[in-house]
């Protein structure tokens, strides 16, 4: 038995990154997996066709987890396609980086629609689906720096803050009714959205990381994987780091 048969799995932001190496880690320990993405058509469609040789249902929707609308469609179809939802991953998310001085209102809101409010969208709509099921895991993907702050990420941070707060409440309102709630805070983890960091920041993160090395997404799927099964039935409301020690 795997550590994840018989489950569904729900993540957003999966046609890359840390929601890709999450998709492949909960597929081959036996989940079947709905995942959304924005534009990458291409790499959603080799990613359906990866994971269903793994005997696993896999089903990718194209659908904007900023969009309210768009979640309550995709919540939907995902129960009508797969019966149930067991975990929820709220991977998407968006860095739009300036200094405070220059970040217009638009990089604000960008922001905060998608990495904040698609938190709220996504899981607003799957908790009747949960309340129901009166079981769920909801894995909610913050950041470090909502914890400790960047210099050029007052929108991030504002925003992967905000996601620890709605976090510890929805495990608050929901705990009685066996439905978990947790945070994960990577570090600096490489990805398409740190390769992006031009090389002198890189280096000077190495310095600050006491294991002098950014994460690879398997290393936040390893701790997704231990979220979403029943080896954490009695741990939620908790914020896991995932960051070399950075922030001890
Ligand atoms: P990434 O490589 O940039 O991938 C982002 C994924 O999210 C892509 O699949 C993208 O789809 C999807 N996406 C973006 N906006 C979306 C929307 N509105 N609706 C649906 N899908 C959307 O990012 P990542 O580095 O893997 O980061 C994943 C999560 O971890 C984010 O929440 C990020 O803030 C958090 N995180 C990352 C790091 C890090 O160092 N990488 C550190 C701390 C926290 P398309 O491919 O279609 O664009």
């Amino acid at each position: 038995m795997k550590l994840l048969s018989n489950k569904t799995a729900l993540i957003t932001g999966a046609s890359r990154g840390i929601g890709l190496a999450m998709a492949k880690k909960f597929a081959e320990n036996g989940a079947n997996i709905a995942f959304t993405y924005m534009s990458s058509d291409e790499k959603a469609i080799a990613l359906e066709s990866e994971l269903t040789l793994l005997g696993v249902k896999v089903k990718a929707y194209k659908s904007n987890a900023a969009s309210y609308a768009a979640a309550v469609e995709l919540i939907d179809n995902v129960v009508k396609e797969f019966g149930s939802i067991d975990v929820l991953i709220n991977n998407a998310g968006i860095t739009r980086d300036n200094l405070l001085l220059r970040m217009s209102e638009e990089q604000w809101d960008e922001v905060m629609e998608n990495n904040l409010k698609s938190v709220f969208n996504l899981t607003k709509s799957a908790c009747k689906t949960f309340l129901k099921q009166k079981s769920g895991s909801i894995i909610n993907l913050t950041s470090i720096v909502g914890m400790k702050g960047q210099a050029g990420q007052t929108n991030y941070a504002a925003s992967k803050a905000g996601i620890i707060g709605f976090t510890k409440s929805v495990a608050d309102e929901l705990g009685s009714r066996s439905i978990r709630c947790n945070a994960i805070a990577p570090g600096f983890i490489s990805t398409d959205m740190t390769d992006a960091l031009p090389v002198e920041t890189k280096e000077l993160y190495f310095k600050q990381i006491p294991m002098a090395r950014f994460g690879s997404p398997e290393e936040v799927a390893n701790v997704a994987l231990f979220l979403a099964s029943d080896l954490s039935t009695y741990v939620s409301g908790q914020v896991i780091s995932v960051c070399g020690a950075l922030n001890r």
